[in-house]
């Protein structure tokens, strides 16, 4: 394991603050999502790989409503396709015949 030789102080509250320039060589944006390992006494972040939501399947290729979703189970949620979205019929207007 290589050592970046960054030392960060932890506060009160547990956090510490990611150095700007591991954050940009990870892509680690604002929002991201870090998952938290230990190996032995090392705490290892790694950058959250996207999941399908519903099978955790890797690399899911469909993004619905901000979550992922994988082929076989956008499949299974009834013909959804990327961005087709079905919206339920227009209700007549009550003020259809002014
Ligand atoms: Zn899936």
């Amino acid at each position: 394991m290589k050592s970046t030789g960054v030392v960060r102080k932890i506060d009160e509250l547990g956090r510490i603050v990611l150095p700007s320039e591991l954050r940009k060589v990870f892509g680690i944006g604002v929002g991201d999502e870090l998952e938290i390992s230990v190996d032995g006494e090392q705490v290892i972040l790694q950058k959250r790989r996207d999941l399908c939501v519903f099978c955790g399947a890797e690399e899911p290729a469909i993004e619905f409503k901000g979550r992922k979703v994988c082929d076989t189970c956008a499949g299974d949620l009834g013909g959804f396709q990327g961005v087709e979205v079905r919206l339920p019929d227009a209700a007549p207007s009550a003020t259809a015949t002014t």
